[in-house]
């Protein structure tokens, strides 16, 4: 993973009239806001930040978070890893009172001086992404999981699953055999 860190800072419609992409990484364990909602504060988060202007001259910031942070699995509380890849657009406003009317579909960002800092905007996406009830996503990683199956009768199932040939019950023909046996058996 790339770690080329990011400027503090970024200013929206200088970047919107130069067509700048400005990318880097972040550490996730120096974003605390973020670190508090985590079962560990480990790793890093490649980040992607661009700006336009549209017709009516507003600013729009386009970003791209990659990465994965560590939450803890709602079943089973132990630690799982969540994979980012999270892209948002936030349109460039001055006062509070512009950002209630932003009309929908526009997510609004008070800017003042044309400068953002990288750091909160990004620690702020990347809290409205996450899942509020995060679980493991198989069963083989989650205890808890309601169809959770042993790993060794998992791995069975799977060698099951994975033949191309409809099941065969191996069984059935030994059932057989030995019963046949005992019908022998019986009759001698
Ligand atoms: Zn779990």
């Amino acid at each position: 993973m790339k770690v080329s860190p990011l400027p503090k800072t970024l200013h929206p419609r200088r970047i919107a009239q130069s067509g700048a992409l400005i990318e880097g990484s972040l550490v996730v364990a120096k974003m605390s806001n973020l670190c508090d909602v985590l079962s560990d504060s480990d790793g890093i988060l490649n980040v992607g930040l661009s700006a336009s202007k549209d017709e009516q001259h507003r600013v729009h910031i386009h970003g791209d978070i990659d990465g994965s942070v560590w939450l803890t699995c709602q079943l089973c509380l132990k630690p799982m890893q969540h994979s980012l890849n999270h892209h948002f657009d936030l349109l460039v406003v001055l006062t509070d009172e512009q950002a209630q009317q932003v009309v929908k579909n526009h997510e609004p960002l008070i800017v003042e001086d044309d400068t953002i800092e990288i750091m909160k905007v990004v620690e702020e996406e990347v809290l409205l992404s996450l899942p509020l009830a995060p679980v493991h996503e198989t069963k083989l990683m989650c205890q808890e999981h309601q169809s959770f199956i042993p790993l060794t009768e998992e791995v069975d199932e799977k060698r099951w699953n994975d033949q191309e040939q409809p099941m065969i019950q191996p069984f059935t023909n030994l059932k057989a055999l030995l019963s046949g046996h005992k019908t022998d058996d019986s009759q001698q």
